[in-house]
């Protein structure tokens, strides 16, 4: 699984990252977090909504590997 993934508990630069909602006109109600410390390229800034597709993908792929796996033992029984 990626580490990336999921949301951070601190940013590379040691500072605890922070939810916050977006108030621009283009990201109304946007969900995102970001560091708590600094704002910039080497710090953390994500859309958790963004996250969450992805995360929701790998579930979806990880279902689907659970489904194989259950056929497999399944099999396995009927064979013993
Ligand atoms: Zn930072």
């Amino acid at each position: 699984m990626d580490l990336q993934r999921g949301i951070p508990r601190t940013c590379d630069c040691g500072a605890a990252t922070i939810v916050l909602t977006s108030g621009t006109i283009k990201n109304p109600g946007r969900r995102f977090y970001r560091c708590g410390a600094n704002s910039g390229q080497n710090h953390v800034f994500k859309w958790l909504d963004e996250d969450l597709a992805a995360i929701k993908a790998e579930l979806d792929d990880m279902k689907k590997d659970i489904t194989e796996i259950i056929k497999i033992i399944e099999c396995l029984r009927m064979k013993s």
